[in-house]
């Protein structure tokens, strides 16, 4: 449902077309996507208010009210409350007899409960089930944003050669990676995962202090922020010297399986063909029990979000979708690979986001 308007306006028609009263939304990416407003989460309550029907409006403590009003193209009715006030209670008043409510999928558990005795006619459900729906389908404005993003992060990979070698630890990586992820353009670096070695096996390994070896393979998975608040992510897997040659073989077919899973994104294709698309090349090849994790995630102003690219969805492709083609092969105690694109979904195919040479780096 993309429709016309601004996200705004289109949150509340589809807040009608669901049925509910009204969306609560504390601060977060849904916030800032439906208002631009990048609020802090704190205590006191920070609420958007998307009614069905009427004006939306957005409930402040008195002491942020300055805060949001310089807040560029914020069109909304501000409704701020003192330190003593019941701001719960200033929205029930204003939603007199709601009975269906849906809340952000992050609020916090203390709000939601704060609003379920506010609310005590209201079983609230998730607003995500109206929101994913307009925020995965991105404007050309919002594919704009996270190319430049995606351009930054690849500036980074671009200058892996100056920090990772042998002597080092994955920890002096991590610190100047993400110290260009800032100089590449972005406003914060969001996470730096530098897994050398058997570290490469675990997909979400963070840092650590092993100090990095030659031969080793070592997976670089690393996103920032841009000020926009439009995210990066990217995985290139390098090899300090020459790599042992079971590595060398299993790369190959991790890079054959990224390049057709890429190369498959169109409008129709299913979320769970695109997964089986580098699944079964990778079985093929005998790694199948190692590709231990789904193909994608959606990104936008949150680094994992709809859609994502799992076996079991049906959901088909739409242009303006943009997600990360990321698989993996991860030999337990050994060493692991992960190559990984945004990729985002045209009329006529997928628009990688992401150019940073894909063939093994040797460093
Ligand atoms: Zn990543
Ligand atoms: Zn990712």
């Amino acid at each position: 449902m993309l429709g016309v308007g601004t996200p705004l306006q289109r949150a509340c028609a589809a807040t009608a077309a669901a049925g509910l009263d009204a969306l609560l939304i504390s601060p977060g990416a849904d916030l800032r996507y439906l208002t631009g407003y990048d609020a802090h989460p704190l205590e006191r309550l920070t609420c958007l208010v998307v009614p069905a029907t009427g004006e939306p409006f957005l409930v402040v403590p008195a002491l942020e009210r300055p805060a949001a009003e310089v807040v560029p193209g914020l069109d909304v009715e501000l409704v701020s409350y003192g330190e003593t006030d019941d701001a719960y209670a200033l929205v029930a008043e204003r939603l007199p007899g709601a009975t269906r409510v849906a809340v952000d999928n992050h609020m916090w558990a203390e709000k939601l409960l704060a609003f379920r005795r506010a609310l005590p006619g209201a079983d609230p459900s998730l607003a995500g089930e109206v929101l994913a729906d307009l925020r995965m389908r991105k404007s050309p404005d919002e594919v704009e944003s996270l190319r430049r993003a995606g351009a930054a992060i690849d500036e980074v990979h671009r200058r892996m050669g100056e920090w990772l070698r042998p002597g080092r630890t994955e920890r002096e990586v991590a610190a100047d990676i993400a110290d260009a992820i800032v100089a590449a353009g972005h406003a914060t670096a969001e996470f730096v995962i530098v897994g050398s070695g058997p570290n490469g096996a675990s997909p979400h390994h963070d840092v650590s202090d092993r100090t990095i070896e030659p031969g080793d393979p070592v997976v670089v998975d690393i996103g920032g922020r841009m000020a926009d608040g439009y995210c990066s992510d990217c995985t290139r897997t390098y090899a300090v010297g020459e790599p042992p040659a079971e590595f060398a073989a299993y790369y190959d077919v991790l890079l054959r399986a990224q390049r057709a899973q890429t190369e498959a994104v169109r409008p129709g294709v299913t979320a769970h063909d695109l997964d089986a698309i580098g699944r079964d090349i990778i079985t093929e090849a005998g790694y199948g029990e190692y590709f231990i994790h789904r193909t994608g995630h959606g990104i936008g102003l949150e680094v994992h979000e709809e859609p994502y690219i799992v076996a079991g969805s049906d959901r088909p492709l739409e242009p303006g979708m943009a997600f990360s083609v990321e698989p993996g092969i991860y030999l337990p105690g050994r060493h692991g690979a992960r190559i990984e694109d945004i990729v985002v979904c045209t009329e006529d195919g997928g628009e990688r986001l992401n150019l940073a040479d894909r063939d093994l780096v040797i460093l």
